[in-house]
This record gives C-alpha cells, sequence and structure tokens, in this order.
C-alpha cells in the first residue's frame, strides 16, 4: 500500500514477493524513517488459521509511527493487509510449534536528501513460515548484561518498533555472543542500574511467594505477549507487579533462592526460561538453571490460547480469514 501527503493510503496489492527497486536518495536510507512488527498466524486444530490479538498488533504500528513522524495506517486497512497475506499463504500456515510469521512493516520512500519527514511511504507485509526461534531446543538461555550500550533513553524511541533500535542492539548483541551467551539484557540508560529487556523479548521474574514482577513501561517496548502475561497470570489469582527491578537485586534475589525463576517473552519465542545471568561483575545462575514451572504453565496456557485449544475470555483469538 503506498501513501502521500497528497493521495493518503492508495495503491493496495497483493503480489508476488519481488525484490523492490530503491532511489540512492531514498530517505529511508538516510534518515531511517522505519517501523514494523511481528506477529504470527497461528493453524488450529480444524485447519484454519487464526491471528492473536492483531489489533494490539496495529495499535502498536501506529504508535511507533507517530513517534518517526510518519502516517497513521488506519487499523482496519492493516489489518485487512495481513489478512489477505495470511489468506493467499494459508497453505504455508504450519500446524504444530510452528507459525506463519508476518511482518507489516513501512518506510519513508519520498526521493529526497533533507532532515524532514518523508512525504511518501510504503506500507507491506511480508511472511514467513517459522519454528522454534532459538535452534537446538535448548531448555533455558544464557544472558549478558551489556554495561557499554543501553538500548532506549527516556525521551527516545524505545517505545517504538523502529528498525534503528535494532541496529543500536546489534553490537551488544555481538558482545553477549562473544561472551558466550544468546542474548543481551540492557540496563536502563539513566541510572545503568534497572533491568529493561532483551534485545527482542520483554523478562519477567517469579518469586518464592508465588509472585510475579515485569519491569514497567517506559523506555521498553510495549510487547503483547507481555501484556498477555499479565493478564493470564492475574486471571489465575497470581500476584502481578510493574515495578523497576534493579540488577543487584536480581544478583541476590538468585543467590538467596528469593527468585525462582527469570523468564523472557515475545511473540517469536513465546516464553523462554533464562537459566544464567553473566556480566563483568559475575554470573549469576538462575534457580536449577532449567526451565522453571511457572514459565512452562503460562507458556502452555498462552500457546493453548493462541492455537484454539483452550477458552480465550478475553476474546483474544480471531480469524485469520
Ligand atoms: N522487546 C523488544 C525489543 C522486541 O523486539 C520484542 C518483539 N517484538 C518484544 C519486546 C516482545 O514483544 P511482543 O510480545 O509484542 O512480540
Amino acid at each position: 500500500i503506498k501513501y502521500s501527503d497528497d493521495r493518503g493510503w492508495y495503491d493496495a496489492e497483493v503480489t508476488a514477493r519481488a525484490p523492490l527497486s530503491i532511489d540512492p536518495a531514498c530517505s529511508v536510507l538516510h534518515y531511517a524513517q522505519e517501523i514494523f512488527e511481528g506477529m504470527k498466524a497461528y493453524r488450529t486444530q480444524d485447519g484454519g488459521a487464526v491471528l492473536f490479538r492483531p489489533d494490539a498488533n496495529a495499535r502498536r504500528f501506529r504508535q511507533s509511527a507517530e513517534r518517526l513522524a510518519m502516517p497513521l495506517i488506519p487499523e482496519e486497512l492493516f489489518l485487512e493487509a495481513v489478512r489477505q497475506i495470511v489468506s493467499i499463504d494459508r497453505d504455508w500456515v504450519p500446524s504444530g510449534e510452528g507459525a506463519l510469521y508476518l511482518r507489516p512493516f513501512m518506510f519513508g520512500s519520498e526521493v529526497m536528501l533533507g532532515v524532514r519527514p518523508s512525504s511518501e511511504y510504503l506500507f507491506l507485509v511480508i511472511a514467513s513460515p517459522a519454528g522454534n526461534y532459538f535452534k537446538g531446543g535448548k531448555d533455558a538461555v544464557t544472558i549478558w548484561v551489556s554495561n557499554d550500550y543501553t538500548r532506549a533513553a527516556p525521551g527516545g524511541t524505545g517505545a517504538a518498533k523502529c528498525g534503528g533500535n535494532y541496529a543500536a542492539g546489534l553490537l551488544p548483541q555481538a558482545q553477549a555472543v562473544a561472551n558466550g551467551c544468546d542474548q543481551v539484557v540492557f540496563l536502563d540508560a539513566v541510572e545503568r542500574r534497572w533491568v529493561d529487556e532483551l534485545g527482542g523479548m520483554n523478562l519477567f521474574f517469579v518469586f518464592d511467594d508465588g509472585s510475579i514482577n515485569t519491569p514497567p513501561l517506559g523506555t521498553i517496548l510495549p510487547g503483547i505477549t507481555r501484556d498477555s502475561l499479565l493478564t493470564i497470570a492475574r486471571d489465575r489469582g497470581i500476584k502481578v507487579s510493574e515495578s523497576p527491578y534493579a540488577i543487584d537485586q536480581w544478583r541476590a534475589d538468585a543467590e538467596s533462592g528469593r527468585l525462582r525463576e527469570t523468564f523472557a517473552c515475545g511473540t517469536a519465542a513465546v516464553i523462554t526460561p533464562v537459566g544464567e545471568v553473566r556480566s563483568v561483575d559475575g554470573n549469576f545462575k538462575i534457580g536449577d538453571g532449567g526451565a522453571g514451572p511457572v514459565a512452562k504453565e503460562l507458556r502452555k496456557t498462552l500457546t493453548d490460547i493462541q492455537r484454539g485449544n483452550a477458552p480465550d475470555p478475553h476474546g483474544w483469538v480471531q480469524k485469520a480469514y
């Protein structure tokens, strides 16, 4: 779908995937007005396909657009585009653990050099079947605390899903890998003390009194999985909080046994237990280093809802076509 300041949204079309032709002065290549979403279509037992909270992706996309001074695509147009792609690719929606990963995105396409919002945009949706996010089917991941870099500062773009955030995260992620870890975990940019999130997932902490905590919204990406897990946990009577959690406290709680589990969550990996945290200040293990019962149970509940195998009291699951 194209957009221009003059014409609004126009020329919606579905085509076979093919390279785009981009002018060297295309504004996104220089000023990085680019946002995206990540969502999945799941195969249900009756052979159909469903989307999980696609309206939440549409809303977040519009919030990202607002932050990047881009036009706000109408929610219904975003949803219709996603539904059409799933409908056309319906034979590619895997069953079982897999899903059809959908990537709606938009970028400034005006041919111009000049630091101002583009007057033209392209909105596209591409799709690909996806399996397990972490190859090798690991039980738990090891994460590296970045003390050199942060992901987002107050007033910055941390809460927007823009490509630039991920570009800035590549070097710290490479450092995490160089230190033998799977993922990087970022601290806040002001005090370098509060645990924010991973490069592509939000974090949850489970304590010995059964309560669950996750860092508050603000500079982190407002994850749809995060929000869903908070709701599921509340529904089950679990005490949940959204409070800042300091890295020193995390270590102390892990060492004292007060902290039972830590897990990361996101559309791609659903829930991934964190077994060990490494940093320049030393490493610490969480629980027995494997997947904990709360992570396992929440994962099962969420994936059952997503595939239509469990009641959906909040109306999260929608037919894809
Ligand atoms: N944080 C970041 C930085 C992410 O890229 C993602 C993935 N979109 C998440 C958290 C999790 O968000 P969601 O649950 O909506 O996939």
